[in-house]
C-alpha cells in the first residue's frame, strides 16, 4: 500500500497517529527489509525517535508546519552534524560530519525525521548502486535487478515503502534514473535553486540535490523546504522560490509538449517506447498540444559529460589525502607513501577511474584538447535548450532507455554502464530542471518519464507530472517485499 507525505501530514494533524508512532513504524520496517535491500548504511533510530517526540510536542502546540513529524531517508553524501557521512566509500567510512549541510538544516527546521542514512554509488559515481563499499541494492521490484545510482539506496527505500520520501543528488540523473527503475517520483531542480554547502563534491557545476516521494505533489512539499539561497554556496541562486504547491492544479489544456526526436532513436528499448507513447496520448487527452522537436547536439552529451564530470571530480576528491580528509593508511614511510596508499586502499574501482580520466584531461598538454572541447561542445547542448523552450513549454522523453538491468549484468562494462544516462546528462550540463515519473511497467518492472522544464520552472513540470498522476495510477502502485 502508498502511504504518500500528504496523507501522514493529515493524520498527524487529525491525531490518527503520532509521529512517535508513524516513525517507529518505519524503523520497524527497515528493520526487516533493509537485509534484503542493503539500502541504508546507517539507521539512526534513536535519532529518529528524539525527532518525533519534539515534532509531536511542535504539533500539540499547533506550531507545526507542513512536513513537522515526516520520517524520511537522506543519501549518505549529505553531511549530518554527528552522523557517519560515507558517501559509499571506504575512505569517509570513519568521517562523521561535525556540521549539517544545509539541506539537512532546512528539513531540521522543517520538523522532518531522519530515520537513516542510505546507500549509494561510491561518491555518487554510478548508475547501478554496484560501486558502493557497503555492498549493493537490490531493487525491491525484483532484488536480483538493480535500483539504478547513485541515489540507488534513497529510492529502493521509497519504493520498498521504507521512507514515505527521501533526498539524493543528481549530477547526471542519479535522482531521475534510480526514480525511474523503482517506479517513484523523484525531481531534479534547476541548477543553483538548492544550496550545495555540506554535500560532499564529486562534479561541482553539475549536481543539484532533490527529492524522492510517491507523487509530485510530494515532490513540491519536499522541494520547498530544500530550495533557496544560501550565502554560503556560491553556486546558489539569488532568484525567490515560488509556492511549488500552488499551482499543481493548474489546468494543462494547451501546454506545449515537445518529443526530440533524438531521444526516441536507436538504442530505446521497444516495450520503454509503447508506455511512453501510451503516457504521451494521457497528456494529448488533457489537453496538451505534442509538438515534435529536435536537439541535434544531443549525441554529445555523454563523451562531454565523461570529459567534465571526471575533470571536476579529480579535483574534489583530492582533499581525500588521508590527512585533511579520509582513510589514512598504516605505517606510511613517508608523506608520498601515505598519500598513495591512503588514496589507493580509500577508493573503489570506479573512483579510480575517473580520476585518472580527469587528471589527464586537465593537464597541461591534454586541457585545450579535451577539457575546453568538452566546455565548448557543453554550450551547444545548452542552446539546443534554449531554443527547444522558444517553441514549447515542456520537453517529454523516456528517463531511461531500458528498465532496470540485472545486477552484474553490467559491471564490466563502463561504457555500457555510462549509456544508462543518456536522456538523463544533458540537463546536468545545460543546468536544467528535469523529473521522473511512473509511466507504466516493462517485463513487471517500472518505466520512467522524464519531464523537461525551463530555467527555475519546477513548478511547471510538478503541475505537468501532477495532473498525469491525477489520471493515472502507476505511482501508487507497489511492490511485495517480502
Ligand atoms: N551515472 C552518472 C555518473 O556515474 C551520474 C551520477 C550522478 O548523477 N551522481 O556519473
Amino acid at each position: 500500500m502508498t502511504i504518500t507525505i500528504k496523507q501522514l501530514q493529515k493524520g498527524l494533524a487529525d491525531k490518527q497517529f503520532s509521529s512517535v508512532e508513524i516513525t517507529q513504524d518505519y524503523l520497524n520496517k527497515i528493520n526487516q527489509k533493509n537485509i534484503d535491500l542493503n539500502c541504508f548504511i546507517s539507521v539512526t533510530g534513536e535519532l529518529a525517535l528524539k525527532q518525533a517526540a519534539s515534532a509531536d510536542a511542535v504539533i500539540a502546540s499547533g506550531k507545526g508546519s507542513v512536513l513537522t513529524g515526516i520520517p524520511m531517508a537522506h543519501k549518505d553524501i549529505f553531511c549530518t552534524d554527528g552522523v557517519k557521512t560515507s558517501c559509499g566509500s571506504k575512505m569517509l567510512d570513519n568521517f562523521i560530519a561535525p556540521y549539517d549541510a544545509t539541506v539537512i538544516e532546512k528539513f531540521n527546521r522543517s520538523g522532518t525525521v531522519m530515520l537513516g542514512k542510505t546507500n549509494l554509488d561510491e561518491f555518487a559515481m554510478g548508475s547501478s548502486n554496484e560501486n558502493s563499499f557497503y555492498g549493493s541494492v537490490g531493487n525491491p521490484w525484483d532484488t536480483s535487478r538493480v535500483p539504478g545510482g547513485s541515489s540507488g539506496g534513497s529510492a529502493a527505500a521509497v519504493a520498498a515503502r521504507l521512507a514515505p520520501g527521501a533526498t539524493g543528488t543528481d549530477t547526471g540523473g542519479s535522482i531521475r534514473q534510480p526514480a525511474a527503475l523503482c517506479g517513484i517520483t523523484g525531481i531534479k531542480p534547476t541548477y543553483g535553486r538548492v544550496s550545495r554547502y555540506g554535500i560532499v563534491a564529486f562534479g561541482s557545476s553539475l549536481e543539484q540535490a532533490g527529492p524522492f516521494a510517491h507523487t509530485a505533489e510530494d515532490c513540491a512539499l519536499l522541494l520547498q523546504s530544500m530550495s533557496g539561497f544560501d550565502p554560503r554556496d556560491s553556486t546558489s541562486v539569488d532568484q525567490a522560490v515560488p509556492n511549488f504547491s500552488v499551482d499543481l492544479n493548474k489546468d494543462i489544456a494547451g501546454l506545449k509538449i515537445g518529443l526530440p526526436k533524438e531521444f526516441f532513436a536507436d538504442g530505446l528499448d521497444s516495450d520503454v517506447a509503447t508506455v511512453i507513447e501510451t503516457a504521451i496520448s494521457e497528456f494529448h487527452k488533457l489537453g496538451a498540444e505534442i509538438v515534435d522537436i529536435s536537439l541535434p547536439n544531443m549525441g554529445l552529451s555523454i563523451p562531454v559529460y565523461y570529459v567534465v564530470a571526471p575533470a571536476e571530480c579529480s579535483s574534489n576528491l583530492s582533499r581525500m589525502d588521508g590527512v585533511r580528509f579520509g582513510h589514512q593508511c598504516e605505517n606510511p614511510i613517508d608523506l608520498e607513501d601515505l598519500y598513495k596508499r591512503s588514496r589507493s586502499e580509500g577508493f573503489g574501482e570506479e573512483v579510480k577511474r575517473r580520476i585518472m580520466i580527469g587528471t589527464y584531461a586537465l593537464s597541461a598538454g591534454y586541457y585545450d584538447a579535451y577539457y575546453l572541447k568538452a566546455q565548448r561542445l557543453r554550450r551547444l547542448i545548452k542552446q539546443d535548450y534554449v531554443k527547444a523552450f522558444e517553441q514549447v513549454d515542456v520537453i517529454l522523453c523516456p528517463t531511461t532507455p531500458e528498465v532496470a538491468f540485472k545486477r552484474g549484468e553490467k559491471t564490466d562494462d563502463p561504457i555500457n554502464m555510462y549509456l544508462q544516462d543518456i536522456y538523463t546528462l544533458s540537463l546536468n550540463l545545460a543546468g536544467l530542471p528535469g523529473m521522473s515519473i511512473p509511466a507504466g511497467f516493462s517485463q513487471s518492472m517500472p518505466v520512467g518519464l522524464q519531464l523537461i522544464g525551463n530555467y527555475f520552472e519546477e513548478s511547471r513540470i510538478l503541475n505537468t507530472a501532477h495532473k498525469f498522476q491525477q489520471v493515472t495510477d502507476w505511482h501508487l502502485k507497489a511492490p511485495e517485499v517480502k
